[in-house]
């Protein structure tokens, strides 16, 4: 069968969907390749509930990626009773130097909270519903096996035979990209010899509406992010051999361990089922172009940077933003893939990309040296900013998402 439309999007994570879901709503027609039957798509869509297990994958997302959702109607369509918002968040430097911390919080900052913790599952499930009703938006199941450009169009063969021909080819398929390699966008990759270890506890008393992160030198960054209720989740970004030995200890070691970290407020902790942790590789992908030839790279496709912030995902969203932008003001309304459209995207990214790899990787690396002097200056650092109104206002701004620093939804 083929199909023609304006924009075919490749890749069925978060950032894909919401994309497809994005451009459709400006009118144009959209094709959304899913790997998979659909059948099998079907069959995994369970709802959630309110009572269902806690995902081990929960996103800290910011002002730029709930306005955008709440435009799709997607963020009212997620079970509120699920979301928890972040009012403030404590980093500690190392344990040695207690002057060594910072803390942030929502009212200095004068929005209603700095960020929301949502898990994948529930983010999901809202965007799935979202699609079923979307008008000008066709879902089509396969694997790309091929793609071809001539000047004006592009064209992706699934490996079921069909071929989905449109003006412009977005690859939202991930840190893996496929549509990357296909049009031979380079890129630098650094494995940080890190896991993330993932898991979630229930605690003894409440954690206010507060993100914890620890910084502890050659053991990696520890975040506890608020949940719902007497919840926390763990992002233990830990070196690998490390890591191994987590994930190979009881759910009880980990607890104790966590008991364990300086300053640390939320007393008894136990893990929540299934009390298995998780974990992922963490790398740095920074690709040399976020275009080519009737194509635009969003989310991870386009660029992979360090959880340490909680911002990969939100850079994803800032891209849909972008290129939402740059199709708004093409010249020509029939052509949504032109090069200047593409340059346009490319270029409103360019910056907040390069910075927040420049923060990420530059944070992990200042906080992973076990030299004295590095040390330090980095206590002396955060202790310095703790007491600079105007600069600790900066940074978050930064974090809350550019372009909506002033926005005052709670
Ligand atoms: C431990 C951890 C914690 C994190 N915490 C945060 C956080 O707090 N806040 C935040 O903003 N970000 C966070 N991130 C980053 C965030 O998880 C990623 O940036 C985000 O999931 C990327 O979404 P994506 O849709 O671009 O890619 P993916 O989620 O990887 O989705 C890509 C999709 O493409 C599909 N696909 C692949 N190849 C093809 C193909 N050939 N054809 C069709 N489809 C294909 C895949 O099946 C997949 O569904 C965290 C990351 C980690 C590892």
């Amino acid at each position: 069968m083929k199909t023609s439309c304006d924009i075919c999007v490749i890749g069925n994570g978060a950032i894909g969907k919401a994309s497809a879901l994005a451009l459709a709503q400006t009118g144009l027609e959209v094709v959304l390749v899913a790997p998979g039957s659909a059948a099998a798509a079907g069959a995994s869509a369970k709802p959630l509930s309110d009572t269902d297990h806690w995902d081990h994958r929960v996103y800290a997302l910011n002002h730029v990626a709930r306005s955008l959702l709440a435009s799709l109607k997607v963020w009212d369509a997620m079970l509120v009773a699920r979301i928890a918002p972040v009012d403030s968040m404590a980093v500690q430097g190392d344990a040695s130097d207690p002057s060594g911390s910072l803390s942030f919080d929502a009212y200095a900052a004068r929005v209603g909270a700095l960020a929301w913790i949502v898990e994948d599952s529930n983010l999901n499930q809202a965007l799935d519903a979202a699609l079923r009703f979307a008008s000008g938006l066709k879902i089509v199941h396969g694997a790309a096996t091929a793609l071809e450009r001539t000047a004006d169009a592009a064209q992706i063969t699934l490996d079921n035979g069909d071929i989905v021909s449109s003006r412009l080819v977005i690859g939202a398929d991930g840190a893996h990209s496929w549509v990357r390699t296909q049009v031979d966008i380079g890129m630098d990759y650094r494995s940080y010899h890190q896991q993330a270890v993932v898991a979630n506890f229930e605690s003894e008393h409440a954690h206010h509406g507060v993100a914890s992160q620890w910084f502890l030198g050659a053991d990696g960054i520890v975040a506890l992010l608020p949940l719902p209720g007497h919840r926390v989740s763990l992002v233990w970004s830990a070196p690998d051999a490390l890591a191994h030995t987590l994930l190979a200890e009881s759910a009880e070691q980990l607890a104790q361990r966590l008991m364990a970290l300086p300053g640390q407020t939320l007393g008894q902790l136990r893990m929540l089922p299934p009390a298995v942790p998780k974990s992922f590789p963490l790398r740095l992908i920074r690709t040399h172009s976020l275009i080519a030839d009737r194509v635009a790279l969003v989310g991870d496709a386009a660029h992979v940077v360090h959880p340490l912030a909680g911002q990969g995902m939100n850079l994803g969203f800032a891209d849909i933003q972008s290129l939402l932008h740059a199709i708004g003001k093409r010249d020509q309304p029939a052509d949504c893939g032109d090069a200047r459209t593409l340059g346009r995207y490319a270029r409103a990214r360019k910056e907040e990309v390069l910075l927040m790899h420049i923060a990420t990787d530059g944070l992990q690396r200042l906080f992973t040296s076990e030299l004295a002097l590095v040390r330090l200056l980095r206590n002396a650092g955060m202790g310095l900013v703790n007491k600079l109104p105007f600069l600790k206002r900066r940074l978050i701004t930064h974090a809350l998402g550019p372009s909506l620093s002033t926005h005052t939804d709670s």
